[in-house]
């Protein structure tokens, strides 16, 4: 989706943030400019009180109080043409008009029946539903009976009960009319760096989880695996055009200069700005005149919370690396985004610096947040060598005798597989970060039952999986290395009951108060693991011969499938 045509995004992320609309904090500004203003009118007229310099206390707070609300005004103002945020990411951005619109209290007059036949006939816009009724759960119910009277089928196989429609709001779905089932499965326990893991994986896969299965208790007979987190930084690449590929190299070596960093990243933190606006809040919110004093301090309140919503307590910039295409520049800003998986707070970032670039090349043109040099969701080079997310290694060293008794083959065996397979067979396939017999088979069943984005699969599953004999000859070493491991433990789908009930198998629920990060991390060490697992067990099948057989045995059904469910 392109990012310029997201129009709102951002100020609807801003909007959200706020525990009142935004027009409000807008007009309580506007009550403190006139105010101000109509105080410094009356002081200037005061013949028996001159203005002159210094000011006094009240001259100057007034002052101060008109500065703060012209600041705020004109920063609303700056952002007008500014490129929206993606929202989530490049495919799934919110839509302006898929922003959910504020609930009406009151709720809509009419019935059911009522209601239902406005949709069908299109007097009521479907996406309309949760706003104009006020109530989640009755939105998605009559949604669903308006879907099967406009396509005259039903869906009584779709679950209804049971899900919380008002979680999902503005956060996971929009237009709900249910939800698809997915068996969930748990394999180990996963002997992870001296813990044990209990791993939930969602799939239809029949076989999948008893692989992995196998592959942990093969892990575990051995000792357990170790991992290590290389690199942590989710990153965002805007694309800009510059009238020459010139302007465009010096907009890069700008950008570039370790000299500049330190500005860059009190931008895209919004260091400054916040901490000036609260210092004048402060002071304002002591000194005002009667007259302006409570409008003042709500809007004091409400300012700073609009622009902590453009900030972010967690999100911290790292690294911006460029790359030109003729005129075209790609910027790859790169930033630590605690347990949240990250996309929405290094777009807010990124627009920040943006913004500052403007004033010192007025001749760029933002063609869009997101240049697809991030990359998301694509199979790229980029994040294979530079990594995304969460870069992770994963390593075991299996005995030979439980090679032999749990994975029924050899070292050897496994060694000359994985060369001829992962390694030989991959490159004749021009493979970008596939040197992996089914990483992505784990790494998807494991983000849908946590509530990652599964779309994410594509770059978070590339690995490399290497195995060699060790201890002359004796045992064998195993291990993954994963350079683009997208997760969050906070946001996104981890809000949902049965995602949450997931992540709190694994003890990587939330945040750790003391450690943000912390969650996001382990979980990423733990799809790096039970990839260990699910690439030991599926080599370990293929070099004994047994692939087939246990699929026939777990995946093909033998049940008479017409007499199954129409
Ligand atoms: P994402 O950036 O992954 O799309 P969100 O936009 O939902 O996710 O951002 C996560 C939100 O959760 C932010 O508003 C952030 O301030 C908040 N948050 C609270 N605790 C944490 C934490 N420990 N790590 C990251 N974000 C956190």
């Amino acid at each position: 989706m392109d990012a310029r045509r997201v129009g709102g995004g951002r100020i609807g992320a801003t909007r959200r943030a706020l525990p009142l609309p935004m027009r409000i904090t807008n007009g309580l500004a506007m009550v403190s400019l006139v105010l101000s203003s109509f105080d410094l009118l009356r002081l200037c007229s005061d013949r028996g009180r001159p203005l002159r310099f210094p000011l006094g206390g009240r001259e100057l707070a007034t002052v101060v109080c008109q500065l703060a609300s012209v600041v705020y005004l004109l920063s609303l103002f700056a952002h007008s043409d500014a490129p929206a945020t993606s929202g989530d990411d490049d495919e799934g951005g919110p839509a302006a008009d898929a922003e959910p619109a504020p609930m009406h209290g009151a709720g809509m007059e009419g019935g059911d029946e009522e209601i239902v036949a406005a949709v069908v006939s299109g007097a009521l816009p479907s996406h309309r539903l949760e706003s104009r009724l006020g109530d989640c759960r009755r939105a998605a119910r009559l949604r669903r009976e308006a879907l099967r009277r406009v396509t005259g089928r039903g869906v009584e196989g779709l679950p209804f009960e049971g899900m919380d429609y008002q979680a999902i709001l503005g956060q996971c779905c929009e237009m709900p009319v249910g939800y698809v089932q997915l068996p969930v499965g748990v394999a180990g326990p996963l002997i992870l760096d001296g813990r044990e893991y209990h791993v939930p994986l969602a799939t239809t896969e029949g076989c999948l989880v008893a692989s992995v299965n196998r592959g942990c208790r093969a892990i575990a007979a051995s000792g357990g695996a170790i991992s290590v987190l290389l690199r942590d930084a989710m990153s965002r690449a805007p694309a800009v055009k510059l009238p020459s590929a010139k302007r465009a190299a010096e907009l890069k070596a700008f950008v570039e200069a370790p000299a500049n960093f330190e500005l860059l990243a009190s931008v895209f933190n919004r260091f400054i700005f916040p901490i000036t606006i609260q210092l004048i809040a402060c002071l304002g919110s002591v000194m005002v005149p009667m007259a302006t004093f409570l409008p003042f301090c709500i809007f004091a309140v409400y300012s700073s919370r609009t622009y902590r919503a453009k900030c972010s307590r967690f999100g911290r910039l790292q690294d911006i690396h460029c790359a030109l295409a003729g005129r075209n520049l790609y910027m790859r800003f790169t930033c630590i985004t605690g347990d949240a998986m990250g996309m929405n707070m290094v777009s807010k970032g990124v627009e920040n610096v943006l913004g500052y670039l403007r004033n010192d090349f007025p001749d760029m043109d933002i063609i869009s947040i997101s240049g697809n040099y991030c990359s998301d969701k694509k199979p790229t080079a980029v994040n294979w060598i530079e990594g995304r997310g969460k870069s992770v290694v994963c390593e075991a060293t299996i005995k030979r005798d439980v090679v032999q008794k749990v994975l029924k083959t050899t070292t050897e065996k496994l060694v000359e597989l994985n060369i001829i397979k992962n390694l030989a067979g991959s490159a004749v396939a021009g493979a970008l970060g596939g040197f992996n017999a089914h990483a992505s088979n784990i790494v998807t069943a494991l983000f849908i039952a946590t509530g990652q984005d599964p779309a994410q699969n594509v770059e978070s599953s590339q690995c490399i999986t290497m195995l060699e004999t060790v201890n002359d000859g004796d045992d064998l070493h195993i291990s993954v290395t994963m350079p683009s491991i997208e997760v969050g433990t906070i946001g996104g789908g981890t809000c949902l009951a049965s995602q949450a009930a997931c992540l709190n198998l694994l003890g990587v629920k939330g945040s750790i108060h003391d450690l943000p990060g912390a969650n996001a991390q382990r979980l990423a060490t733990i799809v790096a693991g039970s990839v260990l697992a699910g690439e030991l067990s599926l080599l370990a099948a293929l070099a004994a011969g047994q692939l087939v057989k246990s699929h026939m045995e777990y995946n093909r059904s033998s049940k008479d499938i017409t007499k199954a469910a129409s």
